[in-house]
């Protein structure tokens, strides 16, 4: 089985489309969301018991309102879980924790299958547009401190039109310094207006706008590697719920200990809908803070009620992630 895990909602950058933003409010992080928490070390050993670990194969530390590295243990819980022979994939803006501490981090994942997805957005003149409050120089001396260890790493890009001129060159840079591949993240977070207005720190406003498409095709020579892209029809849709979560038997857990059936769904209606079929209350009673993770993933709403919801299609988060898959769509250039 695998795992994602929010290891913390702490994070040193505030990009304007993340859910910690405050993006027309000079990019603040939202303190009804943020709640500087973490999962520690203690904690994940006392849910992640050996014999689980023995039967899980990937885990992912990604998001959804934290960096990774900003939780004090990072380290110690990827060298917890690698002991295990588990991979880790560790998905960061790079721009936090000193050269030590990534060259750390590649001397334990070197060797192993084990990665990390650096999210850089552009060259120095650009990546702060979107990575509000990060600095390229020292993202890229993490990275390259990382890379020479001989571990995994990839360069994750979400070009926009700020930076789309810039895909070519941050290709050759990835390249020469070792990245083993250049990801596009085509983001489906504009939504039908084609654009998103934030305030920068300083007060200004910035416009962000999506990349031509066309720029990015006459970059890609590996077609083939790309997902399906999104039905432009919002009524196209398959006729069922091909639930993630359920298929890669994932669960998603968030830095307060909740146990969730995947990140999209995480906090919204249809969970709270979900849990209170079930009559369980999900702060509670599935969280591991206070109570073993692998009872909890045995008991309801998992068994019967989300089942019923997808064959039903009465969860409307579902049907658009895991009918109409209408997700972020990623591929290697
Ligand atoms: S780096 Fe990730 S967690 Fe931090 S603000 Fe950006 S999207 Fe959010
Ligand atoms: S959105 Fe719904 S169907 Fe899709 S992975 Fe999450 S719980 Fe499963």
């Amino acid at each position: 089985m695998k795992f994602h895990l929010e290891l913390t909602d702490k994070c040193n950058a505030a990009c304007p489309m993340c859910g910690r933003t405050k993006e027309m409010d000079r990019c603040l992080p939202d303190m009804t969301k943020v709640r500087n928490i973490e999962l520690d070390l203690d904690l994940i050993k006392r849910n992640f018991t050996p014999d689980l670990c023995s039967r899980i194969s990937e885990i992912d530390l990604c998001g959804g309102l934290g960096d990774p590295p900003a939780a004090r243990e990072c380290l110690e819980i990827c060298d917890y879980f690698v002991g295990f022979g588990i991979k880790v994939i560790l998905s960061s803006n790079g721009g936090l924790r000193s050269e030590a501490w990534w060259k750390r981090l590649g001397e334990l994942f070197a060797g192993t299958e084990s990665l990390v997805e650096f999210h850089i957005d552009g060259l120095e003149d650009t990546n702060h547009l979107y990575r509000v409050n990060t600095r390229f120089g020292k993202i890229m001396r993490n990275a390259k401190t990382y890379l020479e260890t001989g571990a995994i790493g990839e360069w994750h890009f979400i070009p926009f039109q700020h930076n789309e001129h810039q895909l070519a060159d941050a290709l050759t840079m990835s390249r020469e310094m070792g990245f083993s591949k250049f990801r596009v993240i085509d983001t489906i977070r504009f939504g039908e207006k084609n654009g998103f207005t934030y305030q920068l720190p300083d007060g200004s406003l910035q416009e962000l706008n999506p990349a031509n498409p066309k720029l990015i095709d006459a970059l890609r020579t590996d077609t083939e590697k790309a997902e399906p892209a999104a039905p432009q029809d919002q009524h196209e849709h398959r006729s069922t719920i091909r639930c993630k979560s359920e298929i890669q038997n994932r669960p998603y857990i968030v830095a307060t200990g909740v146990v969730s059936a995947c990140c999209w769904i995480e906090g919204s209606e249809d969970e709270r809908r979900m849990y209170s079929k079930a009559g369980v209350d999900q702060g509670l009673t599935h969280n591991i803070r206070h109570r073993p993770l692998e009872e909890i993933l045995l008991e309801e709403p998992y068994r019967t009620v989300y089942p019923q919801a997808w064959a039903q299609q009465a969860n409307p988060v579902c049907v658009r992630k895991c009918a109409r898959m209408q997700r972020s769509r990623r591929s290697s250039l």
